[in-house]
């Protein structure tokens, strides 16, 4: 098995070979050392790659795990739940409903309705409603979603 697993014995040879995270038909993920691709290839087309868990031959690479870096300066994977970054995400997005969204205000609830029933174009709306009205809206299959606004947000758009 010195195909799979690397000659402890000959450390200069190790550090010649490169290491692939590998894979049986049976999804057992370990490590082989080969002094190529090419030499993994010729040992895996000739069923010479076992896996050690369970001796099955048919093993094949792994795709690395991708690796993204999706982070920004302004939001770097630490942060990226930190209070202030909730808070902006939620000012975002209180923008981005008050920009596309008509403010129908007391209105809410009779003209969420109107839409629903066809009475009035489709659009986005926001306004108030209480708590009764939008009972009464999902009772009627109205769906509304209930969004705190943030203060700063409540002004009319800049
Ligand atoms: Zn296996």
């Amino acid at each position: 098995m010195g195909s799979v697993r690397a000659d402890k014995a000959d450390r200069r040879t190790i550090n010649r070979m490169k290491v692939f995270d590998l894979a049986c038909e049976h999804g057992h993920a370990f490590e082989g050392w080969f002094d190529s691709t090419e030499g993994f290839e010729s040992q895996q087309s000739r069923g010479l790659v076992e896996c050690p868990v369970c001796g099955n031959a048919s093993v094949t690479r792994k795709l690395s795990a991708p690796r993204l870096n999706l982070s920004t300066p302004a939001a770097s994977k630490n942060d990226a739940l930190s209070p202030q970054r909730v808070q902006q995400l939620w000012a975002q997005m209180a923008r981005h409903i008050r920009e596309n969204t008509e403010d129908v205000g007391e209105r809410f609830a009779e003209e969420a309705r109107r839409i629903h029933y066809q009475e009035a174009p489709a659009r986005g709306i926001r306004g108030v409603a209480t708590a009764r009205e939008s009972e009464a809206l999902a009772d009627e299959g109205i769906e509304v979603l209930a969004f705190p606004m943030p203060d700063a947000a409540k002004g009319p758009v800049q």
